[in-house]
């Protein structure tokens, strides 16, 4: 049985940048959709070090747009690197003054981080290195104290549906209510990043780019695909592939003094570069990545930070390796390179809006056009919080529309339940395939190979025995592996075609950094099956 709904917005994800958009459209009805069984899901939960923004009286949106501008390596949108750095001051002050519970000092002010690549102390926290919790914890308390907007949790989106070239609904699968036709005149995408296409991330298991998949299946047009940020030092206590995401070491404790050790329990990083454990995250992550795929164990001795900085300073990252069984004060701590955040996404104007009338995208998922191909740590945040602002405004500004005469979809056919061993399969297979091919070190032959045996993966899901009325299990594993998958394809394609290296994206068949500049690079789907060789 498919239920009909009408939903004023439509906003599907509830993270940061879905929650923001929720409560800045207030008194508009909004329907936030949730796939997690919980609000919010997503990573805005994990993030540990802040909200950049340059709130310091020493500080000016300028810096942080030359900072931001350098971190991106020539393929920044400009003007939309301004307009992040000019708003996130208004902003952050407006988060103070409607008082989330950021660190403040004595005096009221806040208290500013300084993280790497920033000029300045501009990144505002909260909860210590616990501040993605304690702002996501405070914004869902005020969705659902806000009656104007409809939680559903438990909500898998599976397709937008279009009226024309319009999106004018989706159609979900509710956990408590089956099939769910939402028809929407105006639906904003806040689904996040894609990490979970990586055999190894820091992102949590729902982080499998659907909202990417879905704009991509509808024909939008998708920008940065290619750069995919690791982080270096990503703790590696369990096997890669588990569905959990790997905590951080943060880079905090390099900055007080831990080092990287090799396989024979010898300091690497001061041949590889002058700046040693404090070298660029790129370059770290790569000496690690090689080092592990030459069969050794890297770890991090953390004892040289907790020494001059005090084991008070790192609770987080101490309670992590307790619960992995191992104890930092006594032993270096095994680590490897994750990914952990996709500049890349669904194009979007300066207010959010797509290549496709009636769809917003905002947050992790969205490419602005702020990071380029890196992101400066803590940017992002702060983009989900100046755009859902500026997505609320624009969809405001918009004349009261009546729900489109969107045809309506029909629910697919999912594999069966006993098809769970061959997704499952089928996704490792990608992951693995990310994480050695399209990871930190990619080449020629290497993307190419990839290329080939992720269409084949398609083929193979596709070829699944199905069955209708699959219930909300069946039909989140199967949406989640293809359109994992999909991403998959779809980076790789943009990574092959990038015969440069730049930021985050490396080929070492093209090693000179920085490259030879190529344009930013936008796909559609429709790019997959003309593949230039
Ligand atoms: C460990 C870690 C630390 C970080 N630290 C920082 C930091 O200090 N500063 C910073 O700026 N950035 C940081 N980042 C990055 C930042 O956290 C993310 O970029 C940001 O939180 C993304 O927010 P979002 O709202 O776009 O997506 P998310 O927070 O990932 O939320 C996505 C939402 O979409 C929902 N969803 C997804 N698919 C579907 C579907 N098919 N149907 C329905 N719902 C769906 C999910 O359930 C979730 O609610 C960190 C990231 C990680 C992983």
């Amino acid at each position: 049985m498919m239920q009909m709904r009408d939903a004023g917005v439509l906003v599907v994800g509830s993270g940061l940048a879905g929650l923001l958009t929720a409560l800045r459209l207030a008194p508009r009805p909004v329907t936030l959709l949730t796939k997690t069984p919980f609000l919010a899901g997503g990573s805005s939960d994990l993030a540990q070090g802040g909200v950049a923004a340059a709130v310091a009286l020493d500080d000016s949106p300028e810096d942080h747009a030359a900072d931001t501008l350098e971190a991106g390596a020539g393929l920044c949108d400009e003007a939309m690197v301004r307009l992040l750095a000019e708003d996130g001051v208004r902003e952050a002050r407006i988060l103070l003054e409607e008082g989330l519970p950021f660190d403040l000092d004595d005096d009221g002010a806040p208290l500013l981080g300084r993280e790497a690549a920033h000029g300045r102390h501009r990144i505002l926290h909260a909860g210590g290195d616990a501040t993605g919790r304690t702002l996501v914890g405070a914004l869902v308390e005020r969705v659902r104290n806000t009656p104007s907007i409809t939680v559903v949790e438990g909500a898998f989106a599976v397709e937008l549906a279009m009226a024309g070239d319009h999106v004018g609904g989706l159609l979900a699968c509710h956990a408590d209510e089956d099939w769910v036709f939402h028809r929407c005149p105006r639906l904003v995408l806040a689904t996040g990043g894609i990490g979970s296409v990586y055999l190894r991330t820091t992102n949590p298991p729902e982080a499998t780019g659907d909202g990417l998949a879905m704009a991509a299946r509808a024909g939008a047009r998708l920008g940065d695909l290619e750069f995919v940020q690791f982080h270096p030092t990503a703790l590696a206590a369990t096997s890669p592939g588990q569905s959990k995401p790997m905590p951080l070491l943060t880079e905090a404790l390099r900055g007080e003094g831990a080092v990287l050790l090799d396989g024979q329990g010898r300091r690497f990083m001061p041949d590889e570069h002058p700046l040693a454990e404090l070298a660029p995250r790129d370059i770290i992550a790569r000496a690690v990545w090689r080092r592990l795929e030459a069969g050794e164990v890297v770890t991090l001795d953390l004892r040289p930070a907790l020494e001059k900085a005090g084991i008070e300073r790192f609770p987080t990252v101490l309670a992590y390796c307790r619960a992995a069984g191992l104890d930092a004060t006594a032993t270096p701590i095994p680590v490897a390179p994750a990914a952990h955040y996709h500049m890349g996404g669904v194009v979007t104007d300066a207010n959010g809006r797509t290549s496709l009338p009636g769809l917003w995208a905002c947050g992790e998922i969205a490419d602005t056009g702020v990071h380029g191909a890196n992101r400066l740590a803590s940017n992002s945040l702060l983009e989900a919080v100046v755009f859902s602002r500026r997505i609320a405004a624009d969809i405001a500004g918009l004349p009261l529309a009546h729900p489109p005469q969107v045809p309506r979809l029909l629910p697919p056919s999912v594999p069966a339940a006993d098809a769970a061993g061959d997704l499952a399969a089928i996704t490792l297979d990608v992951r693995r395939t990310m994480y050695t091919r399209v990871g930190l070190w990619r080449d020629g032959d290497g993307l190419q190979e990839a290329r080939r045996h992720l269409a084949a993966l398609s083929e193979r899901l596709d070829g699944l025995p199905a069955v209708r009325g699959g219930g909300f299990a069946e039909v989140a594993r199967w949406g989640e592996a293809r359109n994992l998958l999909l991403v998959a394809r779809l980076v790789t394609e943009a990574a092959w075609r990038r015969r440069e290296s730049r930021g985050a994206h490396y080929r070492a068949d093209f090693p000179d950094l920085p490259g030879p500049g190529q344009p930013r690079q936008f796909l559609t789907l429709a790019d997959l099956d003309t593949q230039p060789d």
